[in-house]
């Protein structure tokens, strides 16, 4: 029988999911209690779609006095949020997250527009788990008696918010959540690259009732978010974004009696012993590097592999790139979606560069690329080494760099030899190996014998540069509460 070469022999049809039912405006205003108010700033944005780099609509810019329109707003209605029945409370979250799944189909198709990830991951993934986020909560939003008994947990007040644009309405959902549930407001800037699903979520939250002010979304670049940290009346800043920012963060707050929680980045070692299941194993590091472009603060982008199966992780893990579909992300078929913006684009390529020049062995998948938009195909390290710059640097995109160890010990330090600590995966069918591994890497998440598994039931933050404080279960309610 002849052999079927998949690589060469088997396309794909386009399954090119339908916009037809989509809309969206040509502005977007800021919502700011309750309503869609023009900024004060008088200024728009362009919001672009990274994979044709057109324009999608104009966003408000906020400036600060927008800002302090919007905390004052959230501050008001902390008044009669937070003292407000808490089963009535829960009844509006769980409404929320009725609502976006009714509507998930628009919000992931918007999310792929104007992020560039591909619809599969956005359908399956972004909006099912932020729906998910708002139902965990919405159950605790009546209980945080018995979630921390003899506590008397209070809320906090107001909440500034801000969010990066890899995950847009997943971050929105893990932010907002947790703090209305426990009787909080929130002020919430989501990325300027990706501000479309959150004001979306404030179309929605308008249409679910819920009382005007809790929620306020205001729009902008990095000094609307810095308008947000710098604001007197802020009690709280949760902020998901890059570690550099996150320092700046930290420095403006110090000294003030305001709460913190910092969600920064990662270079998640991803380790793959001789006695793992290969195929499975291949698998996990092509949904560790590759999943949503690598846009992953948790991404598996160092891969250790053990000597004695390096040849054949690497083989395999060449054939498999070299199927991965790179394109539309409205084709049902992508695997791997646009380079969110230009900008982004060229911080990978920056690397990739820098890659070559301290003597990495380059292996790219021989993909063909759309013509317009921001594009990377999938990209292999080998060669390199703990001194490398693509080994010690977030790089934020579909390049993985490997390396190989001997022992156990080997590579827990080499693994640990970063200063993030945010993530890992582990992959061997022994569990002691897990069981030590777990406990000896420096990690806030441990996979083993798989990756990238979100829950919100369970807590996610980093050590180290990762960032301080958890989101997610128990611990993120904790973090929008004070103890008396
Ligand atoms: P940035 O830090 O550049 O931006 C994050 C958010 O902060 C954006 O809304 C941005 O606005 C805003 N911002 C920028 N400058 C300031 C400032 N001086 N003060 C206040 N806010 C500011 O990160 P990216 O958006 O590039 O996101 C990627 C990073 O996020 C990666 O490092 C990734 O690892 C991390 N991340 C961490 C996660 C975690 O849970 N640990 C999860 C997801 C991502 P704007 O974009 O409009 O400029």
């Amino acid at each position: 029988m002849s052999k079927i070469n998949i690589n060469k022999n088997w396309k794909y049809d386009e399954a090119i999911e339908s916009t037809s039912h989509i809309k969206l405006k040509d502005k977007y205003e800021l919502f700011i209690g309750g309503e869609f108010v023009k900024p004060l700033s008088k200024k728009y944005f362009k919001t672009i779609n990274p994979a044709t780099n057109e324009c999608i609509s104009k966003i408000a810019q906020a400036n600060d006095k927008d800002i302090d329109k919007a905390v004052k707003s959230a501050r008001k209605a902390f008044e009669s949020w937070s003292k407000l029945d808490p089963k009535e409370r829960g009844k509006y979250i769980f409404r929320i997250a009725r609502m976006i799944q009714e509507r998930s189909k628009e919000f992931a198709i918007i999310e792929s527009i104007d992020g560039g990830k591909p619809i599969r991951e956005s359908r399956d993934i972004d909006i099912p788990l932020a729906a998910n986020h708002f139902f965990y909560y919405a159950g605790w939003a009546d209980k945080l008696e018995y979630a921390f008994p003899n506590k008397n947990p209070k809320s906090l007040g107001v909440a500034g918010q801000i969010i990066p644009w890899n995950f847009p309405l997943l971050m929105a959902a893990w932010k907002i959540a947790p703090a209305i549930a426990c009787g909080n407001t929130v002020v919430l800037k989501p990325a300027e690259t990706t501000s479309l699903t959150a004001l979306k979520l404030a179309e929605l939250i308008q249409d679910s009732g819920l009382p005007n002010g809790v929620v306020n979304i205001v729009t902008g670049a990095g000094e609307t978010g810095s308008a947000i940290v710098n604001h007197q009346d802020i009690n709280k800043i949760a902020f998901t974004g890059s570690t550099a920012v996150g320092k700046l963060i930290q420095k403006s707050i110090s000294g003030t009696k305001k709460k913190s929680t910092l969600e920064l980045g990662g270079k998640g070692a991803n380790i793959i012993f001789e006695d793992a299941a290969i195929d499975q194993a291949v698998e996990g590091i092509i949904n560790a590097i590759f999943f949503n472009q690598g846009h992953v603060c948790c991404a598996g982008s160092r891969l250790f592999v053990q000597e004695s199966v390096s040849d054949t992780v690497i083989d395999k893990l060449k054939d498999r790139i070299s199927t991965l579909i790179v394109g539309d992300p409205l084709d049902k078929n992508t695997d791997i979606g646009a380079i969110n913006s230009a900008e982004q684009l060229k911080t990978i390529d920056k690397y990739i560069k820098i890659g070559k020049e301290e003597g990495g062995e380059i292996y790219q998948a021989k993909c063909s690329l759309p013509k317009k938009g921001n594009w990377c195909p999938p990209t292999l390290f080998l060669n390199v080494s703990q001194s490398h710059t693509i080994v010690q640097e977030e790089i934020f995109g579909p390049v993985l760099a490997i390396q190989t160890f001997r022992t156990i010990d080997e590579v827990i330090e080499k693994a640990n030899n970063t200063p993030f600590g945010l993530s890992a995966g582990v992959w061997t069918e022994k569990g002691s190996k897990i069981f030590r591994l777990t406990k000896e890497l420096n990690a806030g998440v441990v996979w083993a014998n798989t990756y990238n598994k979100f829950d919100p039931c369970s807590p996610f933050g980093g050590f180290k540069e990762s960032g301080m404080g958890r989101e997610g279960g128990l611990h993120g309610l904790k973090s929008y509460l004070k103890f008396e």
